[in-house]
This record gives structure tokens, sequence and C-alpha cells, in this order.
């Protein structure tokens, strides 16, 4: 439920309208706008508790209109907060008209290799480092990751080359340790849907990459990116990184493209795309990419390895130094021409 106050309503006429709200048993949020303040009620109601709150609220001169929310998510919903929210790392902004990138190896292998994936991932022109150290492997006998150790090779590198790092938590537990070593943590798409893993990402109060899952709908995602926001984290970045494909043959996931502009009608949060899971071939990566800038992300989210054949994880859809580089220039090439600022 949505309440918009008369234009020029009075600080003590929404707190009048606040005070409504909590007699019946609901936290209020006030929601800023434009011109004028509205007071959300981010709650599910019960059918009676909405009636009540209707005509106590609707009595009031100083409210305009009593509205019910379409969507079941609340803070990650547009009709919550009509203006895009962007994500400010150190000396970079996701959303808001700047097209980020995010490259680098599925794992975090060694020093040398990830800091030599840095080092192209830099020259480039990219600003965010990812890697993982806790891997979410189909196979218990895969590569796991190097878990504290790649954490804290990350950060090394991360404070070498000054660029932003991104890494996987997997688990409720982990999130503070990870939030000690990385700048941004990611949820898997595996994960999208551990409740008390969302929970725990959100109270480290770091900013939350969240991935879709791979059969989650628009409104799976977007209410597990409400347990985040529910922790009073803002700073949530949405990733379509594919769903369940019907041709397994071709591409290891089909990558969702419509749901970038779905995602940017309905919540005002920032979309990346992320064309390398999206697709699990190398070839592909790079269209997909371009077809991302064009289609309103944020920004993407790519695989790249110094030596894809030599990769413990991921290297079919890893690109070389060379193909990252390329694309980088293409998407420069391409930036004015959809109208997004690359830095
Ligand atoms: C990854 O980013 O390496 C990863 C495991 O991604 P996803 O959760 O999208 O499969
Ligand atoms: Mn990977």
């Amino acid at each position: 439920m949505i309440i918009l106050m008369r234009l020029g309503a009075s600080p003590e006429e929404i707190q009048t309208v606040c005070e409504v709200i909590r007699s019946h048993g609901v936290e209020p949020l006030e929601l800023p706008g434009e011109d004028r303040v509205a007071v959300g009620i981010p709650a599910s109601l019960s059918t009676d508790q909405r009636t009540n709150l209707e005509a106590a609220l609707g009595s009031l001169d100083f409210v305009s209109k009593v509205t019910q929310t379409s969507r079941p998510y609340k803070l990650a919903s547009r009709e919550f907060h009509p203006s895009t929210s962007s994500v400010v790392v150190k000396n970079t902004t996701i959303g808001a008209g700047d097209f980020v990138v995010m490259g680098g190896p599925c794992s975090v292998e060694s020093y040398e290799q990830f800091s030599t994936a840095a080092k192209i991932v830099k020259e480039s022109g990219a600003t965010i480092l990812r890697g993982g150290a806790f891997k979410p492997r189909t196979s218990p006998y895969a590569f796991q990751g190097l878990a504290e150790e790649g954490l804290k090779i990350m950060q090394q590198v991360g404070q070498e080359t000054g660029l932003i790092t991104i890494s996987e938590v997997m688990s409720g537990d982990m999130a503070p340790l990870v939030a000690q070593y990385v700048d941004i943590l990611q949820i898997g798409a595996r994960s999208m849907q551990n409740f008390p893993l969302l929970i725990e990402a959100g109270k480290t109060m770091k900013p939350v990459f969240l991935k879709r899952g791979p059969s989650a709908s628009i409104d799976e995602f977007l209410l597990a990116a409400e347990y985040v926001l529910n922790q009073g984290n803002p700073n949530v970045i949405l990733c379509e990184r594919g769903v369940m494909p019907i041709d397994k043959g071709y591409t290891r996931n089909t990558l969702d493209l419509s749901a970038v502009p779905v995602l940017k009608q309905f919540s005002h949060l920032p979309v990346i795309v992320d064309p390398s899971h999206g697709t699990g071939v190398a070839r592909y990566v790079a269209p997909m990419a371009k077809a991302a800038m064009v289609v309103g992300a944020d920004g993407l989210m790519v695989e790249m390895h110094p030596d894809p054949r030599k990769a413990l994880s991921d290297g079919s859809q890893s690109l070389t130094p060379e193909q990252f580089s390329t694309l980088m220039g293409e998407l420069r090439s391409l930036a004015p021409y959809v109208g997004v600022k690359m830095a």
C-alpha cells in the first residue's frame, strides 16, 4: 500500500499518517518524492488490515490518494522507489548511466594467474575485478576454490591495482569473512533463494550482487532482492545470468535479455548481465555482451582467463585477454549510440 500525501503536506501531517499506520500493527516507510512525500507499507497486509487502514487514511484531508501496490515485492519495486538507484563502490557508480564491466577469471587459482588477469582487466579500462574463492561446483570432485587463501590473493591484487573486487559467498556464516576481504558480495545463481544467506549478506552492509536463479521467475528474483533490502542494505545489484536452456547441447543457459527491460520497468535496482554463464561458450560472449548494452543493462560480468585452456573452472566460456580487450573496445565504440558512458 502507498499513501500519497497532498502537495505541501507538513512534517506533522506525515507523522500523523505514520502513527495511524503503526496503530494498525505495521511499520511505515517514508518515501520522499520529487514534489511530494508518500508513505509506503512494505509488509503484506491481511484483508482486514487493508480495509481498516484504507478507511482510516482515506478520511485524512492531507492524504491525496491511497493505492494498493500491484507486486509482491516492495522495497525492490519502482512503485515504492520511482527514481532509479545506483550503487556507489569506491570510485565507480553502478547504474545511473555508467556502463561498468566486471572482468576476471571464474576462480582465483594463484597469485600469478590472478594478478595477470587483473592487469588485463585494468589495462582494458574495466573497473571491477571478479574471481571466485568459494566455488559452487556441480561435482564435489571438481576444483572447489582456494577458499580464504583466494580471498587474501584477491585483496592483495585489489590493493595493488586499485580495482574493486567481487567474490561469491556461499553460506550465511561466511558472509562476514568474505566481506572482510572484498568490496562486493556475490550471491550465486544456485544460492538465490538461500534466505539465511541473503539476510546475512544484507547485514554486512556491503553491496550485494545477486544472480538470478536458473529457474527463478522475475517475482522470485525481486523477492530475493527484497530479503537483502529488508536488512536496511540498499546496495543491491541484480544480475541476469541465463535461465534453464531448452537446447542443452548449444548453450549452457538461455540468456534472458528480455529480463533487462522488465527488471528496469518494475524495479529501480541496477541490472548487470553475465553473458559468460548465460551462454557457456566463449564465442557467444561478445555478441550477447553487446546486445546487453543495447537493451539497457548497466554493465556486464565477463569471465576472462590469462590462458582459458588451463582454467580450473569455466575455461570454455572464458575470453582470452585479447578477446576481452577487443570486446572492451567494441563496447566503447557502441556506448555513444546507446547513450551510456563508459570509464
Ligand atoms: C560464477 O560467477 O562463477 C558463477 C558460479 O556464476 P552463477 O552463480 O551465475 O552460476
Ligand atoms: Mn564461472
